[in-house]
């Protein structure tokens, strides 16, 4: 239960510079692998090869990056929602809604209720879906 969320604030920089390098690996060897292909119906078995080689790699490579770039940018945008604390009185039902803090967790007593003075519980954390940052 005890999840620690780490509220520091990245910024959203997904580098365009990193995905036209990962487009143009794609696309040399999608065409290495091609010569290699012509070679090889062309007869012409010393090239075939190293261009399958260098094809197979550079998409190797190509995808390996664009795991990479997935997984950063999927991180960033976790930590870019906001988390969302439910309290709520098990006395009188009231519910109240604040900002994550730090030790959080569900069924952890909270503070009174303004109602009733009976002590509150969290009922649930969750991040907000936010879409148009
Ligand atoms: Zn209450």
């Amino acid at each position: 239960m005890g999840e620690t969320i780490s509220e520091t604030k990245t910024p959203r920089r997904i580098s365009s510079f990193f995905l036209i390098i990962i487009v143009v690996t794609l696309a040399l060897s999608i065409v290495a692998i091609f010569s290699g292909v012509n070679a090889y119906i062309s007869g012409d078995s010393g090239t075939v090869y190293p261009s399958l080689l260098i094809g197979v790699s550079g998409l190797a490579l190509s995808a390996y990056m664009l795991f990479q770039t997935r997984r950063r940018t999927m991180q960033i945008a976790i930590k870019m929602q906001p988390v969302t604390t439910t309290i709520r009185c098990r006395k009188c039902g009231f519910k109240n809604l604040r900002e994550f803090q730090r030790g959080d967790y569900i069924f952890k007593e909270a503070e009174e209720c303004p109602k009733c003075t009976e002590k509150m519980q969290i009922a649930s954390i969750y991040r907000e879906a936010k879409e148009n940052e």
